[in-house]
């Protein structure tokens, strides 16, 4: 990966984007950015810096139809940038697959690059996508616009249905995430008609390691207060600042390893996916260098290479960066601290009002929620090894929650915004006042229940 020899670490964001012109949908233009909203502007002459081939006013505005996130660094987004707009050259793409061919050659005697058409950028992405070069990368292919998905997914169907053995290996290698605009109703229905509506759409993708937040906190918590413990996955022990170890990204978990065991594991469990319980060496000999992801071996969660690498880079290369996540963190929980109070007083009363309707759940009053509260906090406090007692106490909760749900999260917040800002305090606050993050996680769970009791009745 170009991204090793480097020394800064991996981007947050970095994508290769689908731009359309509104005016004239046959102009299409592909480009590469770490920051999409930006580039836009640029496009649209808002700002310095755009193309040339997008200057033209007639074109105008222009607007970024789909584009593919998770590049490693601006090199690979270039490579794939390239690939993809000249397929008649690329070593990308074997010849035989080539879906654009140059029929006309230039002055010069180079081939002419063929007119792109959304569908030929469509067939070339899907290609692209799952040679070797690019599929081991953790890709995401994003969509705004209806028709460009429907288009996708034709051409998805399309080549399954003419299936070769290799053709139907997109799905495995790219995740594909729409976010359309919402409908003008739907606007509508969420909020005062002046109101600017949510963010979709390339506004709504993190630009920054702000979604790393947590597992940034907790990677770093254990690696300053020396808690590596032994390797998750050969059992002998890490000794503190002496190599490369990667931590699991599930909430709850501390698993750290070496960098080589993390990724023989993850190996070993494609391998285990792809051949049944029948993981042989030689399908091991036969597998990628570079892992995509696999379970946790001890809380058993999924974690994905690519976010390890992301965390481990920015520890080990950009300890400012890191430094400005966490105080931005605190901040912010410093600010909910005061909101929580309040949603948890409110919540309070209407507990209290409901358990006084209904009959026999004495237990899951707030009162004694809240006394279980106190009482797992002064635990967790006294002993580190009792905090283990509580992780285990909640190994659910932490192994079904994988960290990316970017999506779901912005939906959330748009159709529910005080049920997010309820949750989310309490849990801040709870960090904020425990002695380490993990104290602050376990007892994050048990202030969450007087609030939701109909929790714990289930
Ligand atoms: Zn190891
Ligand atoms: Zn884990």
């Amino acid at each position: 990966m170009a991204s090793t020899v480097s020394s800064r670490p991996i981007p947050a964001l970095y994508t290769v984007y689908i731009l359309r012109s509104t005016m004239r949908h046959a102009s299409l233009y592909i480009g590469s950015t770490p920051d999409p909203p930006r580039r836009l502007k640029q496009h649209n002459g808002a700002i310095k810096g755009g193309a040339a081939r997008t200057a033209r006013e007639s074109l105008r505005p222009w607007e970024i139809v789909s584009l593919v996130s998770g590049f490693p660094g601006p090199v690979a987004a270039l490579k794939f940038e390239w690939a993809l707009t000249n397929p008649h050259l690329s070593l990308h793409i074997p010849t035989e697959s080539r879906l654009s061919v140059a029929h006309q050659k230039k002055k010069n005697g180079h081939p002419r690059r063929p007119p792109a058409s959304m569908q030929s950028i469509l067939a070339n992405l899907h290609l692209l996508l799952r040679v070797p070069s690019f599929a081991r990368w953790p890709l995401r292919l994003h969509v705004f616009v209806p028709e460009v998905y429907a288009a996708w997914n034709k051409w998805t169907s399309q080549s399954a249905a003419t299936a070769t053995a290799t053709a139907d290996g997109v799905r495995e290698t790219v995740e594909v995430l729409t976010d359309f605009q919402p409908s003008a109703s739907a606007i509508a229905g969420a909020g005062a008609a002046d109101e600017p509506g949510p963010a979709w759409g390339i506004h709504a993708l993190p630009l920054d390691y702000s979604p790393m937040r947590d597992y940034v906190d907790k990677a770093q918590d254990i690696f300053t207060f020396e808690r590596e413990g032994d390797c998750t996955v050969c059992h002998t022990a890490l000794p503190p600042g002496q190599g490369l170890y990667a931590v699991c990204h599930n909430t709850l978990c501390e698993a750290a390893g070496h960098l080589r065991c993390w990724s023989d594991h993850l190996l070993e469990c494609e391998a285990a996916t792809k051949h049944g319980s029948d993981h042989s060496h030689k399908s091991l000999q036969d597998a990628p260098l570079v892992p995509k992801r696999g379970d946790c071996p001890a809380c058993g969660g999924p974690v994905v290479w690519g976010d390890m690498m992301k965390e481990l880079t920015l520890r080990m290369r950009a300890p400012s960066e890191v430094e400005k996540l966490i105080k931005a963190k605190r901040r912010q929980e410093k600010a909910a601290d005061k909101a929580a109070a309040e949603a948890e007083k409110a919540a309070h009363f209407a507990v209290v009002a409901e358990s006084r309707m209904s009959t026999g759940h004495d237990a899951e009053s707030p009162k004694a929620a809240k006394k279980t509260k106190t009482a797992a906090k002064t635990a967790a406090k006294t002993t580190r090894t009792k905090r283990t007692v509580n992780e285990v106490d909640t190994p659910k909760k932490s192994s079904a929650k994988p960290t990316k749900i970017t999506k779901t999260t912005r939906v959330t917040k748009a159709t529910s915004p005080t049920l997010t800002k309820a949750a989310k305090p309490a849990k801040a606050r709870a960090k904020t006042k425990a002695a380490t993050s993990i104290v602050g996680e376990a007892s994050a769970v048990l202030i969450d229940r007087p609030k939701t009791p109909e929790v714990i009745v289930l």
